[in-house]
């Protein structure tokens, strides 16, 4: 079995923050959101991990999640729960790419074919170490069946509720990886209002992205591998499709941390958070100047996940975009599914529609001139391209009719 997930290891874990007011909160115990109704960031002895992981001995270990165990909640070996969370590959994508140096994290290899695993695989073994039993969540698809396939392997109770036109073969990978789930008449938020209340009254903990946690800590690898990937260098440019946030927000955390610990400089990748311009919160209160982001009315796109008009993370995701010195930027349905098109004709890479975003994104970047064609820059797939609708493909042969050879 694999070595990372076996060898019981120290943790570092040293308290829990307020990501507004850094108020300080026990680790060890169930925590939502902070006091102010905002996302708690666990923090680390990091000069202990300094001294007990030289940099050596963690490239000696097997390339998956489990890998980074120092820099991650988790206490107990017993509490990890495991599906096989590979480090994903990056990808060129030479022709599609418009000319420029470019590469695709594909997170489509993930269990449940998303990057939502990453997550969900902390939460889930958190919820596992701190003795929860019964957890709900709203998902537009890929969270809930991350959670549902995790929460299912550890025997935790899941009730999942997603907006009513959520991907069918979302509704039915949830169902059928053990969770009880509903289509609500409603938007994300929606869903997460009803989480919300039954979470009140002591029916089930709410798992709601960035409202406990430790999904952050399991987006967090992104960050960590990415640098472990590239050589300790971090690119130039990442383009990352924003939903709640949680990865970009923590991708950020795991930069400050690696550089606390001395495997990275003080660079910092400029971060492009990419939305639909048929949801696009956070882009607007980018381009306003404003801290938080007001909830986008009438969202739609093509790219489900990344469809949610209030972030509860909005600041987190603003204050790294400008750090970064990145902007927020909106594309709309018809260049991301021209994206996905020509990357699968033209590169073989089917990616989801959000890994199409970044891609558009990307190519008006360039075309504008705000990325320059010799930049590293990755792009993040956070989903396998086959869980979503693709255009018809209608040839039909009659093998008993006389077959034009010619015309194949
Ligand atoms: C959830 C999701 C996103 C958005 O991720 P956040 O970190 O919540 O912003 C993007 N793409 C896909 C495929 C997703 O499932």
């Amino acid at each position: 079995m694999n070595a990372n997930l076996t060898t019981d290891r120290p943790t570092f874990v040293t308290h829990l923050e307020c990501s507004m007011t850094g108020e300080r909160y026990d680790a060890d115990t169930v925590h939502g959101l902070s006091r102010v109704g905002r996302p708690l960031l666990v923090r680390y002895d990091l000069d202990a991990v300094r001294a007990n992981l030289p940099r050596p001995m963690l490239e000696a270990r097997p390339t998956d999640l489990w890998r980074w165990r120092e820099l991650l909640p988790v206490r107990r070996t017993d509490n990890v729960v495991s599906l096989g969370e590979i480090e994903t590959p990056l990808i060129p994508i030479p022709k599609s790419a418009g000319g420029g140096n470019v590469l695709i994290k594909d997170e489509g290899r993930l269990p449940t074919g998303s990057f939502k695993a990453r997550g969900l695989v902390m939460a889930v073994a958190m919820a596992k170490e701190l003795g929860i039993t019964r957890i709900a969540m709203p998902t537009n698809g890929n969270a809930g069946a991350a959670l549902a396939a995790y929460a299912s392997r550890v025997g935790i109770e899941t009730i999942v509720f997603c907006p009513e036109d959520t991907p069918e073969v979302n509704v039915r990978e949830i169902a059928m990886q053990g969770a009880r789930v509903y289509r609500v008449n409603g938007l994300i938020d929606d869903c997460g209002a009803i989480v919300g209340k039954g979470a009140a009254e002591g029916r089930w903990f709410d798992l709601s992205t960035l409202k406990e946690p430790y999904r952050i800590e399991g987006k967090k690898t992104m960050g960590l591998e990415l640098a472990a990937q590239l050589g300790w260098q971090l690119p130039d440019a990442i383009f990352y499709p924003t939903g709640g946030g949680t990865g970009l927000i923590g991708m950020w955390k795991a930069f400050d941390e690696l550089e606390r610990l001395g495997w990275i400089g003080a660079k910092r990748p400029r971060m492009y958070a990419v939305q639909a311009s048929g949801c696009a919160p956070i882009v607007r209160a980018f381009e306003a100047g404003e801290d938080h982001a007001e909830r986008w009315e009438d969202a739609h796109t093509v790219a489900a996940g990344i469809r949610v008009p209030r972030a509860v993370g909005d600041f987190l995701i603003l204050r790294a975009v400008r750090d970064s010195g990145g902007k927020a930027v909106g594309v709309g349905d018809p260049a991301i599914l021209k994206a996905v098109e020509e990357c699968a004709r033209a590169d073989g890479l089917l990616l989801c529609p959000e890994g199409g975003a970044t891609l558009a994104a990307y190519r008006e970047a360039l075309r504008t001139g705000e990325v320059d064609e010799d930049e590293r820059v990755v792009l993040f797939n956070c989903a396998t391209g086959l869980k979503y609708p693709m255009p018809e493909a209608p040839n039909w042969l009659d093998r008993h009719g006389s077959i034009d050879f010619d015309a194949l």
